[in-house]
């Protein structure tokens, strides 16, 4: 009987593993489908001996103190500040869009001050933004959305941003000065020895079995387990009784090159050339000295594994019949980028699974005073429930103790 079955072992399952185990005392059985720990985050050393990142370039970002120092826990890290050029009429430009992109593009030589009022006068004010069009016409004008942000966005969604929600090309900023970060955060670092190795060292409690290779469906009718924490997609675990949630998938395709460099910065997008999105190369993400070098393309795709839920009202308005019937399984808990349906970083699910282990923790306490008020009632039994093996999704399980 294990005290909590987690199905997942990305960054949702495994920090809700770590915690409970380590704090709580609590007994956890770990699965993934998958051969791996670390879900998508997952990076390996391949072939030729060159740390990759199987599952497209990963890049850890964030403004939360709270979830630096706690993943700071598990890894030493490596500083870094991740840097992106779009291939755009032939040239290299930095991206996000700043004041190099715009004096290389337009051969100029304007200031900050000039290029804002460059912007200005293309720039289509909106009253409302609610597209991802909406959110860069708005900024830079039709001319540079159609050559940095349409095609891409059409070929990495199969929809053109009129029919997205304005969060997914605001991820993206737009600067007139010479800020060539893709990311402004205040934290902005790589684990030193790789993420798969971070999840090793957080995995590593003697609380914690991991069983890999092993599907939800299966192990659930074979274990025996008090509580439920579900990483996978929402839709699946109701056998998608509420319909489908879209997602758009990603082929990676793997190289590895017989030269040392391949490019000049760590990512190249290709927002209007080429089937592929964008190409990493590794050695600048891990720092990694090495006579070779291995790259990624990205190439979007309708099937495959789920990578990214389609930010759309349809799809969220769908997502909360999800959630509504989730929230009446009170011993089953829904947490993660698949299970809450929501285009979320990796900091964002850490921060998202501690703040579940905080609730389950705060529940702990409300059950163990409610069992010891129940033991002192004569004839009344404070021992703690024992759930059945799967829980029964058709209605409200009793209130379970973290
Ligand atoms: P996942 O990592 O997807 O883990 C869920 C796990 O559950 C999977 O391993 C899956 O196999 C397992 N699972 C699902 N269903 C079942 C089942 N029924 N039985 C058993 N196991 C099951 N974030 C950043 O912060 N920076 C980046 O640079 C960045 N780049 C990204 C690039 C790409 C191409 C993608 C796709 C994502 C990127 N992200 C990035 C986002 C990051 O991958 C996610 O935020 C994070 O991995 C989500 O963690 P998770 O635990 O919610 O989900
Ligand atoms: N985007 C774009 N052109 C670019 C980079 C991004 O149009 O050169 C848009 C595109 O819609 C993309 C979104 O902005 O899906 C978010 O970009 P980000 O780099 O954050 O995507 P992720 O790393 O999550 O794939």
């Amino acid at each position: 009987m294990f005290d909590y079955l987690i199905v997942g072992a990305g960054f949702a399952g495994s920090v809700l593993a770590e915690r409970l185990a380590s704090t709580c005392g609590k007994s956890v059985l770990l699965i993934d489908r998958r051969p791996h720990i670390a879900g998508n985050a997952y990076d390996h050393y391949n072939d030729d001996g060159i740390l990759v990142h199987r599952y497209g370039p990963h890049i850890f970002h964030t403004n939360s103190r709270e979830v630096f120092e706690y993943l700071s826990r598990f890894t030493d890290w490596r500083p870094y500040e991740h840097h992106v050029l779009a291939s755009v009429d032939g040239l290299l430009l930095p991206m996000p869009i700043n004041l190099d992109t715009l004096n290389r593009l337009y051969g100029l030589n304007m200031n900050s001050f000039e290029a804002e009022q460059f912007l200005n006068s293309r720039a289509e004010p909106k009253e409302q933004l609610k597209t991802s069009e909406d959110v860069i016409v708005s900024k830079v004008g039709r001319e540079l959305y159609n050559k940095f942000f349409r095609n891409y966005t059409r070929k990495q969604w199969a929809m053109d941003p009129s029919e997205l929600d304005a969060s997914v090309t605001a991820r993206v900023p737009v600067r007139t000065n010479r800020d060539a970060r893709y990311f402004t955060d205040t934290y902005q670092a790589m684990p030193l020895h790789g993420f798969t190795r971070m999840f090793e060292n957080m995995l590593d409690h003697p609380n914690i079995k991991i069983l890999l290779k092993a599907d939800y469906r299966e192990i659930a009718k074979v274990i025996s387990y008090r509580n439920l924490i579900y990483t996978g997609r929402i839709d699946e675990f109701f056998d998608f009784r509420f319909g489908k949630l879209p997602y758009r998938s990603l082929e990676f395709k793997h190289e590895t090159l017989n030269r040392p460099v391949y490019q000049p910065e760590a990512v190249v997008n290709y927002p209007n050339e080429h089937l592929y999105t964008r190409v990493t190369e590794f050695k600048y993400l891990t720092g990694q000295e090495h006579p070779k070098t291995s790259i990624v393309y990205e190439f979007p795709r309708a099937e495959g594994d789920p990578y990214y839920p389609v930010p759309r009202p349809e799809n969220y308005a769908t997502y909360k019949e999800y959630q509504e019937r989730a929230a009446k399984l009170s011993s089953v808990h829904f947490v993660g980028r698949l299970a809450t349906y929501r285009y979320y970083n990796m900091d964002q699910v850490t921060a998202q699974a501690l703040a579940q282990f905080e609730k389950l923790r705060k529940s702990q306490r409300l059950a163990s005073v409610a069992r010891k008020a129940i033991t002192y009632a004569p004839g009344a039994d404070g021992g703690a429930r024992v759930g059945g093996n799967l829980p029964n999704p058709s209605g409200r399980e009793d209130a379970d103790a973290a």
